[in-house]
C-alpha cells in the first residue's frame, strides 16, 4: 500500500507555515510564506492551495498520497461547517469558509482548529504532553493562546467555536484594554506586546531604562527579546515587567490547578526564550507556594 500522508498549516498573522508529514508524525518537507494581516480572503485561498499543492507533488515523489489537510488558525472556528467565525489577527477571514474552499480545490479533506488548540494536540501526540492524562496548554507568543486537555483530549466545551482561551482569562480587573475588548486579560499583562507597551508607556512618562531599551523605542523596532535582554542586564523597568507578567501567569495558572485539579501546564507557542523565562519564574513560584 503507498504511504499516507498528511499537511499540516499554521496560518499566521504574518507568515502560513506548511508541512508535509507522514502518518507516525514524521516531517518530509516544509514551506513558509508570507500572509498578512489584511490578506484578502482569495489571495490567502490562492497561497494556501499552491501551497498546498507543492507539498502533494512531494509526498508523490516519496511514492505516497496526501490523505488529509490540518490547518491551525487563530480565532474562533466553526470546526463543522469548516468556517472561520472571529480571527483578530486575520480580520478579513472572519466568516469565511476556508476550511471548505480548499477542500473543493484540492479534493482531500480539510480540518480547520484554533491554533493553541492544534499545539494541544501536537504536544499530547508527539511532544511533552505525550502521555500526560490531564493538562493545561498556553502558547506564549504576541498573545496569549491556550488549550485544555483531559482524558488526552482536547476540551471543546460546548461547541461555542472557542475553549481554553487562557489568554482572555481576566487576572486584573482594572487592568489595560485587552484587544478582545475586555480589560485585564493575562495577555495584557503576559504576553510579548504586553512586554513592548509596558516599555513604551514607561518611555513616555520619561522613566530611566537602559541605552538599548531607549533606541530600540526611538527606531520603532522594539521586541520582547530586547526586553528580556534588558532584564538579564538586571535593568529595573524590563524586571519588573517580567515580575507582572510572572505574577499574572501564576495566578491565572493556580486558579486553573486548583479548579480543575491538575498538576501540569505545558507552555510553548512561536517563543523567545524571554517568555519562556518568564513562564519558568511564574511556575517556580507556584511550586514553592505549595
Ligand atoms: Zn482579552
Amino acid at each position: 500500500m503507498a504511504q499516507q500522508f498528511v499537511i499540516g498549516v499554521d496560518l499566521g498573522g504574518t507568515h502560513m507555515r506548511a508541512a508535509l508529514a507522514s502518518t507516525d508524525g514524521r516531517l518530509h518537507a516544509r514551506d513558509r510564506t508570507a500572509s498578512g494581516r489584511d490578506i484578502e480572503p482569495a489571495e490567502m485561498t490562492r497561497k494556501l492551495v499552491d501551497q498546498c499543492r507543492s507539498l502533494m507533488e512531494s509526498a508523490h515523489g516519496h511514492g505516497g498520497g496526501v490523505a488529509a489537510v490540518g490547518m491551525g488558525v487563530p480565532g474562533s472556528i466553526d470546526r463543522n461547517a469548516g468556517l472561520i467565525m472571529h480571527s483578530p489577527n486575520l480580520p478579513k477571514l472572519n466568516n469565511y469558509a476556508l476550511a471548505e474552499t480548499i477542500s473543493k480545490a484540492l479534493q482531500v479533506p480539510v480540518h480547520m482548529e484554533n491554533d493553541a488548540n492544534v499545539f494541544g494536540l501536537g504536544e499530547g501526540w508527539e511532544g511533552s504532553g505525550k502521555g500526560i492524562r490531564n493538562w493545561v496548554g498556553l502558547t506564549l507568543g504576541t498573545g496569549v493562546g491556550g488549550c485544555l486537555l483531559f482524558d488526552h483530549k482536547l476540551w471543546h466545551g460546548d461547541d461555542l467555536g472557542y475553549a481554553g482561551e487562557i489568554g482572555h482569562m481576566p487576572v486584573q480587573p482594572e487592568g489595560p484594554v485587552c484587544a478582545c475588548g475586555k480589560m485585564g486579560c493575562l495577555e495584557t499583562l503576559a504576553s510579548g506586546s504586553a512586554l513592548v507597551r509596558g516599555v513604551k508607556e514607561a518611555w513616555k512618562s520619561g522613566r530611566p531604562m537602559t541605552p538599548a531599551l531607549q533606541q530600540a523605542v526611538k527606531e520603532e523596532v522594539l521586541s520582547p527579546l530586547e526586553v528580556f535582554r534588558a532584564a538579564q542586564a538586571g535593568d529595573e523597568l524590563a524586571v519588573g515587567l517580567f515580575t507582572i507578567m510572572g505574577r499574572a501567569l501564576g495566578l491565572a495558572l493556580a486558579g486553573l490547578f486548583s479548579a480543575l485539579g491538575i498538576r501540569t501546564a505545558i507552555i510553548g507557542g512561536g517563543v523567545s526564550a524571554a517568555l519562556l523565562g518568564a513562564a519558568r519564574v511564574a511556575l517556580d513560584a507556584l511550586a514553592n507556594r505549595r
